[in-house]
């Protein structure tokens, strides 16, 4: 084998003579990394797997500069499930769930994560701006749920493979896109743009179609160019430059001591008369923040003088 497969990275792919164009993308270290300080069953960690690829493929996909939230919530035993990427594809998750309610081995969206939402936020660095997307889960995987997604949100035709396992994840997207204009002159020959428009639908069916040979393993262990190669010979594709994609926590210091200062000083000396030091785990990279008396005490003195809240971010 010398065609080894692409590790940690996204490649973006566009049909040179179709309005569709493709996302490639592989997580191995930086999915080991996400996984490192937490043990989820294999059912969870597959769904979650699937929504860190989905989180990446969503962010690169779109037009922004921020973060996109990936999240499931529902009533079933993994009652939330977050995916949060960066536009620069730094991606982190996280996924709670109530461990003697999970069904064995791997288990559909509906048995995980029961009755509920699927929603899409994206958020500028700066927070002014926001964008919110909905949809009841629907479908056994998680990539029917995106897909109707995309049908309802988007707007835009858009397909999903996904795969993950204990050592890596793997994603591919296609998305059609709107069909160019061809004239707004009044004499345009509708029949023929009807004609057009046809062909082009056939073409994104039978790219479907192509695609939907693709083996999990394939998608898994195959470099990106052989997997288009295999798939799209037919067709004029053409490959851009791989981004990197890593795991990336935001939480800092800064962070927690803020959200200390929000839970409030009687509260937070409370904790640290009972245990010594009040320590805070990040639900997403489980490290620990250790405050103890002295550090506790400044929090307060710094929110009280007026200090604290506008000096943190
Ligand atoms: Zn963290």
């Amino acid at each position: 084998m010398t065609d080894l497969h692409d590790s940690d990275c996204l490649h973006r792919f566009d049909f040179e003579h179709l309005p569709i164009r493709g996302l490639l993308i592989h997580m191995d270290a930086s999915w080991m990394a996400l996984l490192e300080h937490r043990e989820y069953p294999q059912a969870v960690r597959t769904i979650l797997g699937e929504a860190v690829v989905a989180s990446v493929m969503l962010a690169a996909s779109v037009k922004f500069d921020g973060q996109l939230t990936l999240q499931l919530k529902g009533e079933g035993p993994m009652h939330l499930l977050l995916a949060q990427c960066t536009s620069g594809l730094g991606v982190r998750g996280l996924a709670r769930y109530r461990s003697d309610e999970l069904p064995v081995g791997e288990a559909s969206v509906q048995e995980l994560a029961g009755e509920g939402n699927l929603t899409v936020t994206l958020e500028s660095e700066d927070l002014q701006q926001r964008y919110q997307g909905v949809v009841p889960m629907s479908g056994a995987r998680l990539a029917t749920c995106l897909e109707a997604y995309f049908e309802q949100s988007e707007q835009l035709p858009t397909r999903l493979w996904l795969h993950a396992d204990e050592q890596g994840v793997s994603g591919m997207l296609l998305q059609r896109l709107p069909t160019p204009k061809r004239s707004e002159e009044p004499d345009t020959d509708v029949g023929l743009e009807q004609k057009v428009e046809q062909q082009l639908e056939d073409d994104w069916q039978r790219v479907q179609l192509i695609a939907d040979t693709l083996k999990s393993d394939e998608l898994k262990g195959l470099a990106d160019r052989e997997i288009l190669r295999r798939l799209f010979s037919e067709d004029d594709l053409r490959l851009f430059d791989s981004v990197p994609v890593y795991f990336k926590c935001r939480c800092s210091r800064e962070r927690v001591s803020s959200m200390l200062q929000a839970l409030g000083s009687e509260e937070v000396q409370g904790i640290l008369a009972e245990q010594g030091q009040v320590e805070v785990n990040c639900d997403f990279c489980n490290r620990a923040y250790v405050f103890d008396a002295v550090d506790v005490a400044q929090l307060f003195v710094a929110a009280t003088s007026g200090l604290g809240n506008q000096s943190l971010h």
